[in-house]
């Protein structure tokens, strides 16, 4: 089988187990986890922001920055489609108590001027807007970069507002990659950040959160609460610390591979590629072939290829680095495969 529904299904490198087992380990709940604290700091240090924090997933650190900057009651904007809102299963009323003010994007983005108009201002009606969220790259917009112009613009505004802002950037990486640039020139436009470890880098379990120092402080105490605290988490944080250091510098292969893939998706009868491939993700519609997404799906798979249903008749295809040169042309013939069978 030639997976690409996502960038998380890869497996750990031989690296990677490697230095899991001869991991430096302590008990991170007392802080004495040495191989923990240095990923932290490394990620604090990539980022450009005072600390780091090591969690168990994106989820559990984008929410942990929602209860952090955030009270019940308060408002948070987010893209329309951004995951918080979209796929963290509701989280952010059950856990946070917060409400979303959603504004649709253009390829991720949100205009700066709508973002303005929707904070709040003091009305004993309103609820206080007590985050802005922007999601980088952008998932369900195909892996869209949002431009570091389209950062800054929001968070002077927000900034203006006294409004915090926060990066959902599970794969901030592929940003940087995407738009040739560092993860710290769109993390200086945000207090806090999220980063997947477990997505295109490629480690096993983990994402980061950074910020300030006392930000991070408090959101050490919601790790606890939330049940992230975790005791010989050096084990975790080896192989994130050879995603975070080697791992990145390979992205520009999984992007150099989904243009070849929507390329030639391009060129099969009935396929439409739907996005703008800027990163590692390609949203392709399979309505001309008369087949909803499941169809389609199950068509591949028979043919050795996993994708993943995006909507009632698009496809996505995420590469990464367990997919090879080679396997990437087999699932290329197995595409034009699958789409001739529904003909
Ligand atoms: C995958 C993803 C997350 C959540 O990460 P998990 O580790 O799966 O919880 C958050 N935001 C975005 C944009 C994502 O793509």
């Amino acid at each position: 089988m030639i997976d690409l529904r996502s960038d998380t299904v890869t497996k750990p490198t031989e690296e990677m187990r490697k230095a899991m087992y001869e991991a430096e380990v302590g008990d991170d709940v007392y802080g004495e986890d040495p191989t923990v604290r240095l990923l932290e700091e490394k990620a604090a240090d990539i980022l450009g922001k005072e600390a780091a924090l090591l969690v168990t997933s994106g989820t559990q650190g984008n929410q942990i920055a929602v209860l952090t900057h955030c009270r019940p009651g308060q408002e948070i904007i987010l893209e329309a489609e951004s995951h918080i809102f979209y796929y963290e299963s509701g989280a952010v009323a059950a856990l946070g108590g917060v409400q979303t003010r959603t504004i649709a994007g253009v390829r991720g983005a949100m205009n700066p001027e709508s973002v303005k108009n929707a904070i709040r201002g003091v009305d004993i009606h309103y609820p206080v807007t007590g985050l802005i969220s922007i999601e980088n790259t952008h998932n369900r917009a195909g892996g869209a970069v949002v431009p570091v112009e389209n950062m800054k613009e929001i968070y002077e505004i927000a900034k203006a507002n006294q409004v915090p802002v926060h990066i959902d950037g599970a794969r901030l990486f592929n940003a940087a990659e995407g738009a040739g640039v560092e993860v710290k020139d769109f993390a200086q436009y945000a207090d806090t950040v999220q980063f997947c470890l477990s997505k295109g880098l490629g480690a096993p379990v983990g994402s980061i959160i950074a910020g300030s120092k006392e930000f991070i402080h408090s959101a050490r105490k919601w790790r606890k609460m939330l049940g992230g605290g975790m005791r010989q988490a050096g084990i975790i944080a080896a192989p994130g610390l050879i995603a975070l250091t080697k791992m990145k510098d390979r992205l520009g292969e999984d992007h150099a591979n989904a243009r070849k893939l929507a390329e030639e998706i391009d060129n099969i009868d009935g396929l439409r590629v739907e996005n703008k491939v800027e990163t590692n993700i390609v949203v392709v519609d399979v309505k001309e072939l008369g087949v909803n997404s499941e169809e389609f799906v199950a068509h591949l798979y028979s043919e050795g290829v996993l994708a993943g249903g995006f909507g009632p008749t698009s496809v996505r295809f995420v590469t990464n680095f367990d997919v090879s040169d080679a396997q990437l042309e087999d699932a290329i013939a197995a595409i034009l495969i699958a789409a001739k069978k529904c003909k």
